[in-house]
């Protein structure tokens, strides 16, 4: 893909959503809670996550308060979430490891992140992206899928891909890159049947098998004339004088 479709694309998501957002509504509160959330949100929905934290983060938003809540009580709190016992118990030795070793703070650099519990590459590149404001591209299922179809970055991982979206989008867009690419893969560039006839980016992605557009539905000739319009053009044609027909009876006894 050439850099001025690559530059096009951007623009695009920029107009349409100068300042996007995630999903995660505790995600602006602090870098701990944020920390917190992108690590329950690993094989779970934003939706599932909010549900959750909302009862758990006013009883504990901090490292020590969450130590002080414990693993066990933790786990009733997120029950509802999908691998919630080992995500217990990976908040509870994170928040542990960040008052032991951090002071209690989240550290602001990818290596340090990644020695957390339950923290990869694509949740340190998150909170370093939302929490402060690094230009980082997180790859979760979305962005390797839009990243991919629209030949924007190919990759057979998302490493690949996030090292060739680094490589390609330019430095004024990439503070917002992440939310851009994540939201279209959420909402239109979807996985089973990508929304290409509304897509806004259309005619600049690559993808060879976009969806295609569903003609109008033309009415039905007996629909149409129950309306009483024709759904042929044409004139309507008299009908020829039928010859009268003869009944089997007649046939036999001629
Ligand atoms: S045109 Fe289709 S495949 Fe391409 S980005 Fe849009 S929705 Fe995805």
């Amino acid at each position: 893909m050439t850099p001025q479709k690559i530059r096009a694309i951007y623009k695009r998501f920029q107009k349409a959503n100068p300042n996007p957002r995630g999903e995660l509504i505790h995600e602006a509160e602090n870098p701990y809670t944020l920390l917190v959330a992108v690590v329950l949100s690993a094989q779970a929905t934003d939706v599932g996550v909010n549900k959750a934290t909302a009862k758990l983060f006013p009883v504990a938003d901090t490292p020590e308060k969450m130590v002080a809540l414990g693993e066990e009580r933790l786990r009733d709190y997120i029950k509802t979430i999908g691998l919630f016992r080992m995500k217990a118990k990976n908040v509870i030795a994170l928040s542990r490891k960040l008052l032991d070793e951090h002071g209690g703070q989240v550290p602001r650099d990818r290596e340090t992140l990644e020695t957390l519990p339950g923290v990869g590459r694509k949740t340190a590149n998150v909170v370093l992206n939302i929490a402060f404001g690094e230009p980082t591209i997180a790859v979760d299922t979305h962005i390797f899928r839009v990243g991919n179809r629209t030949r924007l970055a190919p990759g057979k991982t998302p490493r690949e891909v996030e090292d060739g979206l680094e490589r390609v989008t330019p430095d004024e867009f990439k503070l917002h890159a992440h939310h851009w690419l994540i939201l279209h893969g959420r909402y239109v560039c979807i996985a089973r049947k990508p929304l290409c006839p509304t897509c806004p980016i259309a005619d600049l992605c690559e993808y060879d098998a976009k969806t295609p557009a569903i003609a109008p539905k033309q009415p039905s000739a007996r629909a149409a004339s129950r309306k009483g319009t024709s759904a042929d053009p044409s004139p309507p044609r008299s009908r020829a004088p039928q010859p009268p027909r003869r009944s089997p009876t007649a046939r036999r006894g001629a």
